[in-house]
């Protein structure tokens, strides 16, 4: 059987080759339709959404569990595990194919199981257990570093040695196109004597991939790399919504807080780890050499291309403010997970882990406005009048991506975002 990867395979449902979901792709997502049935997984290809749950309830994917599809998120169906993943990819990937007429022939199958995604409303994926942010680009971290520390002490001694990271909160993720409301917090200016509280004045967004954690892991045992690797089920674009007034002032010494706390958005496909197969890369040599726990055999990053469009409400249309990629990240997804349960701390299904800020070495590869506006000093103008440092109420921000294949791409859609005035 050809493998669902195969850059040769096709769809009898056409899709243009500068499209997200072709057949090689099957993210999974939840949706729910006007018909006013309960949110269920879907599968998006081309301009449709493949119901799993209807398919299933036609016997046509086997899997032990029917109410898998029927849940409102992908955590059941990520309990049970790469395997079944697996299988119910390739089952997919063949009921979609141009050759073979089991659904393509079948009308009344087809107009039950395959809705125009014009017409579903798209829900947060994953019910997230936990939300852990990572700072993994040396590239963001040195931005950052010679900001407020200069060039000289741009990286902190620990920053080569192991992935940096801290506990976010699960209970503000949102999904793309969820309105962002500017947080409120306690702010002290530099040239302010003592603190005031009131809105962010500096708003900004961290471009960032998501790795959705679909198994669990032993409170107490640490990952080897192929377990680490088995256990995540996909990825998905995400946008670390960051008040930067508040971090700087509250961070001390116990890292972010109420500065990342207020919102997180996620794009509603999680494209699959499998999906992403053909696109590995090495990533950056490391120097020095990790400690043993956190070496990697594998290439474990992935050529994933990164654009972010900004829209202000006087906008005609977004301006591009950064094209990077996610192979410039110096800890991979699998080593920040490998770290992360090192001292024997539980994952849980659901989990989702920020693969931290993607910046690259050039200049328009930068991926906050901390960086591209250098700690606001910098403003850049915008189209049709205006200049920019940090986000300002009505502005939309959008992150896209994808892989490019031969004659086709494996995209992620994208994570919108508008900011609501502080309340
Ligand atoms: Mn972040």
């Amino acid at each position: 059987m050809t493998h669902p990867n195969d850059p040769t395979l096709r769809s009898f449902i056409d899709v243009d080759p500068t499209l997200d979901f072709p057949i090689q792709n099957l993210p999974y997502g939840v949706f729910s339709t006007a018909d006013g049935l309960a949110p269920r997984v879907g599968v998006a290809i081309g301009d449709d959404v493949l119901d799993l749950w209807q398919l299933a309830q036609d016997c046509r994917i086997d899997v032990a569990e029917l109410g898998v599809f029927a849940a409102s998120t992908l955590n059941p169906f990520m309990a049970l595990g790469p395997k079944v993943w697996s299988r119910v990819r390739a089952r997919i990937s063949e009921l979609l194919r141009h050759d073979n007429p089991e659904l393509r022939d079948n009308e009344k199958l087809r107009r039950r199981v395959l809705v125009p995604m014009a017409d579903v409303k798209l829900h947060l994926p994953i019910a997230v257990s936990g939300y852990t942010d990572f700072y993994a680009s040396k590239e963001h971290a040195t931005n950052i570093g010679v900001i407020f520390r200069g060039k000289d002490n741009a990286l902190q001694p620990n920053w080569l040695h192991m992935p940096v990271g801290y506990n976010g909160r699960a209970s503000t993720m949102v999904v793309s196109g969820t309105k962002v409301r500017r947080p409120r917090g306690q702010l002290k200016p530099a040239n302010a004597e003592v603190p005031s509280f009131g809105p962010c004045q500096r708003l900004d967004f961290e471009l960032e991939m998501g790795v959705v954690i679909g198994q669990s892991s032993t409170m107490g045992e640490m990952l080897s790399e192929n377990q680490a690797e088995e256990m995540i089920f996909g990825f998905v674009l995400l946008n670390d919504w960051s008040a930067r007034d508040i971090q700087q002032w509250e961070y001390v010494p116990l890292g972010p807080f109420q500065g990342k706390a207020f919102a997180t958005s996620i794009s509603p496909w999680i494209v699959t780890r499998e999906a992403l197969e053909p696109f590995r890369v090495n990533g950056p040599e490391q120097k020095p050499t990790p400690l043993p726990y956190l070496q990697q055999t594998r290439p474990n990053n992935y050529d994933l291309q990164l654009d972010v469009d900004l829209r202000a409400v006087q906008m005609k249309q977004a301006m591009r403010i950064c094209r990077t990629n996610f192979k410039y990240m110096y800890w991979s997804s699998v080593q920040q997970l490998m770290h992360h349960a090192s001292s024997g701390c539980a994952m849980n299904i659901g989990d989702l882990l920020g693969s931290g800020t993607i910046s690259g070495p050039e200049k328009h590869q930068r991926g906050s406005l901390m960086e591209i506006s250098w700690n606001g000093t910098e403003p850049f103008e915008l189209p049709g009048g205006g200049k920019r440092t940090f986000l300002e109420d009505g502005d939309s921000l959008a992150l896209r991506g994808w892989c490019q294949g031969d004659g086709y791409r494996v995209g992620f859609g994208e994570v919108e975002g508008t900011i609501l005035p502080a309340q």
